[in-house]
């Protein structure tokens, strides 16, 4: 801005200063022109009135060294010249002024010197003899004058561009103060700048528009955020060199990235062969998608392009924790595989004696064992169809079966009755204790946990043998105690026996009609009450199961 005003007062200075120095100049020379004319002329007739009277004396007698004095015969040969041998003159009576003289008594003449840096002034005049009297001098030309006063007018040149470097910088920096403190912040509040007002109105309006913008960004960036953080599946966006743009929690804690991972590469925080063959696809504007295994948890890991007008801009990573989905899908194929072998032997037991029946190859007196054996296992079987239909429903969350509050005493009663025959022809005595205890739940899965806990507890005992069923009802939970004296556990088997078809001695559960299934069930339908189930046993001191649930019904 200096430069500017500084170019700008300079080119004002130096214009006013040539024009000054140009009109002054030529007022001044034409001013002195006439004036050194009118002497030249006065001087003429001096020297003419002079050498009419004495001639060649009075021409010798002078001394000047301002006119050049010329005398001239009537036929132009020059006479006398105060500079030049006359002798070495050519004739002047072609000479305009000599010329003009001889004519009409008198004549001026000017001529430009050959440099042009002067003129020569020349008058003359005739004298009564017909000769001519010619005086002439030198006026210096403008230009002469102009270099003769070279060094002022640079002098005069180089104050006036101080000077102007000087205004200019006390001027920018007069225009420069407002603005360098305007209050950017609120920019319609800087009083006094009435210059300023186009300018501070312009950047007003684009301050709100550019909050407008950073207002919605920021939304939509909230809204992003909200919806990522919350999600469970890890979600990395990615600019075209690898550079983190965006991670969610999910999938800095899948990736075992740290905070503050945005804006580095990836590929640096995260060295995953398949992530870095994924991420390489999706670059290359392909869909990518792999099953990862990382600290013993499985991820599918889903890659995809971002792509502007037809170009990569980005690519987007999806991780989905997979694990129970394929635990559930190994639970599922050895479910079935153990359903198919625990059907297939009664189911060849059955066959086989119908078989033998029916070709009438077994004994009459034996008929009645084969009866009661067709009869066993059929009934074996439905016994394990019932509880894979149960364990399917509670695999299901158990929604189609009715809530309700259910008094848990109530239900043990009704499990010990309907368990004291086989109780009696166990040889165990099953006893009950505690007090009505109300929960909310659904009363047909709490009679299931009860009966097959007091079922277990007969089951796995010895003649002899005492179950103590026991139902609690504390302020905030309802307790359930099925104990034993029986065979006990083995610590070994204690974590296992909550699975599938998982039985301690498989024999003696087939023998008791065990299906494998009852604490499976047992454990889901506690689950679905929100319970907790707590197993203790010593082999041949018995077995302790204890069950609580919750009061309060929790959201499922
Ligand atoms: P099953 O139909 O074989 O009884 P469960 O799932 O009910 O299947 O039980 C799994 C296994 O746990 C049983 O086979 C048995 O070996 C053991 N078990 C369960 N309850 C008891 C208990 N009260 N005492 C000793 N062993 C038990």
């Amino acid at each position: 801005m200096t430069k500017r005003i500084f170019r700008a007062i300079s080119l004002v200075a130096l214009s006013v200063f040539l024009a000054a120095l140009v009109l002054i100049m030529g007022a001044l020379y034409s001013y002195f022109s006439h004036v050194q004319r009118t002497q030249l002329r006065i001087e003429t007739t001096l020297a003419a009135a002079g050498v009419a009277q004495s001639g060649r004396d009075f021409l010798n007698g002078l001394e000047t060294t301002d006119y050049r004095i010329t005398w001239i015969a009537p036929d132009g040969t020059v006479w006398y010249d105060s500079q030049t041998d006359p002798e070495k003159m050519e004739n002047h009576l072609e000479r305009e002024e000599v010329r003009r003289a001889a004519e009409t008594g008198y004549g001026e003449s000017v001529r430009d010197s050959e440099t042009l840096l002067q003129r020569l002034l020349y008058a003359a005049q005739r004298l009564p003899d017909g000769s001519v009297v010619r005086l002439s001098c030198a006026q210096s030309s403008v230009l002469y004058l102009l270099l003769g006063m070279g060094q002022p007018i640079m002098l005069v040149v180089l104050l006036a561009l101080v000077l102007s470097l000087l205004l200019a910088s006390r001027v920018s920096a007069r225009v420069v103060e407002p603005l360098n403190h305007l209050n950017l912040e609120d920019p319609l509040a800087n009083e006094g700048c009435d210059e300023l007002s186009p300018l501070l109105h312009r950047i007003a309006s684009q301050q709100r528009q550019l909050k407008t913008q950073e207002e919605a960004l920021s939304h939509r960036r909230e809204e992003f955020d909200a919806v990522t953080v919350s999600m469970n599946e890890g979600l990395v966006l990615l600019n075209p060199k690898g550079t983190v743009l965006s991670i969610n929690g999910a999938a800095q804690r899948i990736l075992g990235i740290g905070q503050g991972c945005v804006g580095q590469d990836i590929l640096v925080l995260n060295r995953t062969l398949e992530v870095q063959e994924l991420l390489e696809m999706a670059f290359s504007g392909r869909h990518g998608e792999k099953t990862v295994t990382m600290d013993g948890r499985d991820y599918q890991m889903d890659t995809n392009p971002v792509l502007y007008e037809g170009a990569v801009s980005g690519a987007v990573l999806l991780i989905f924790d997979v694990t129970e989905k394929k635990n559930a899908e190994q639970m599922r194929r050895e479910f079935t595989a153990n359903v198919s072998h625990e059907l297939r032997t009664p189911l060849h037991t059955i066959s086989g004696c119908a078989e033998l029946l029916c070709g009438g190859m077994v004994k009459p007196e034996d008929e009645g064992r084969f009866h009661e054996q067709i009869y066993a296992e059929s009934r074996r079987m439905i016994r394990l169809v019932e509880d894979i239909i149960n364990l399917s429903q509670l695999d299901e969350g158990a929604r189609d079966m009715k809530r309700q509050d259910a008094d848990l005493y109530a239900l043990a009663e009704e499990a010990v009755r309907s368990l004291s025959p086989e109780a009696e022809e166990a040889g165990v005595t099953l006893r009950l204790s505690g007090q009505s205890a109300c929960l909310p739940g659904i009363p047909q899965l709490l009679s299931g946990i009860v009966t097959n806990l007091c079922d277990n507890a007969v089951k796995y005992n010895r003649p002899g043998g005492e179950v103590e069923v026991t139902v609690e009802d504390a302020p905030t939970a309802v307790t359930l105690t099925v104990r034993d004296n029986g065979i006990g556990i083995p610590p070994e088997h204690q974590s296992r026996v909550f699975e599938r078809f998982y039985r301690v001695d498989k024999s003696r559960s087939k023998a008791v009609g065990g299906t494998g299934l009852g604490l499976s069930i047992v454990k889901h339908a506690v689950m679905i009450h929100h319970g907790t189930i707590r197993l203790e046993s010593a082999p041949g001191a018995g077995t302790t199961i204890t069950v609580s649930f919750p009061k309060e019904e929790k959201q499922a």
